[in-house]
């Protein structure tokens, strides 16, 4: 199964899929292609691969994306072959992406799964991102603004999940 995850920055997506992956290790997880920097603690190859825009282009110029797409000034893409490779080997694939990214998965792959999962409300999204501390004032004012449209996608997903726990969500 493939299935997108996705939904504002900050809903908890990465808590979620983390904590599903500690019970399932059927799942693999798409580590995406970014041009953003790496945060504290990020890993090349692990949590991204980073790349530069010259590289990102490249890729995009070969057809080596799934999907991608420009998030809050950076780009983002999901690499198509290794998604091929397991979802052939029989492996389930989770893909972690923004909204975009997530209609252009839709289209090219109507079987895949998809869930919205969002946080309560965009109050305790404001509290989120700036209690992660992490990103800038800006970027967080760009992250809300980009939250408010992609609000307004949650009805093409096959679920909406509202994560006010992480635990339940993964559960569901
Ligand atoms: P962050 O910079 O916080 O890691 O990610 C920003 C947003 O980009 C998140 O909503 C995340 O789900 C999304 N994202 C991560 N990888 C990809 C990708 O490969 N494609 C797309 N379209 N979005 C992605």
């Amino acid at each position: 199964m493939l299935l997108i995850v996705s939904g504002p920055s900050g809903a908890g997506k990465s808590t979620v899929i983390h904590k599903l992956f500690d019970k399932r290790g059927d799942i693999r997880f798409s580590v995406s292609v970014t041009t953003r920097a790496p945060r504290e603690g990020e890993q090349d190859g692990v949590h991204y691969h980073f790349r530069s825009p010259e590289q990102f282009q490249k890729m995009i110029e070969e057809d080596a994306f799934l999907e991608y797409a420009v998030y809050t000034g950076a780009s983002y893409g999901t690499p198509a072959e290794p998604v091929k490779r397991d979802l052939e080997a029989g492996s389930s694939v989770i893909l972690d992406i923004e909204v975009q990214g997530a209609a252009q998965v839709m289209a090219k792959m109507p079987e895949a799964v998809s869930v919205f999962l969002c946080p309560p409300s965009v109050e305790e999204l404001e509290r989120r991102l700036r209690g992660r501390g992490t990103d800038t004032e800006e970027k967080i004012k760009k992250r809300l603004e980009t939250a408010r449209v992609e609000y307004s996608q949650a009805d093409q997903y096959d679920y909406i999940i509202i994560n006010e726990n992480a635990d339940r969500s993964e559960e569901r």
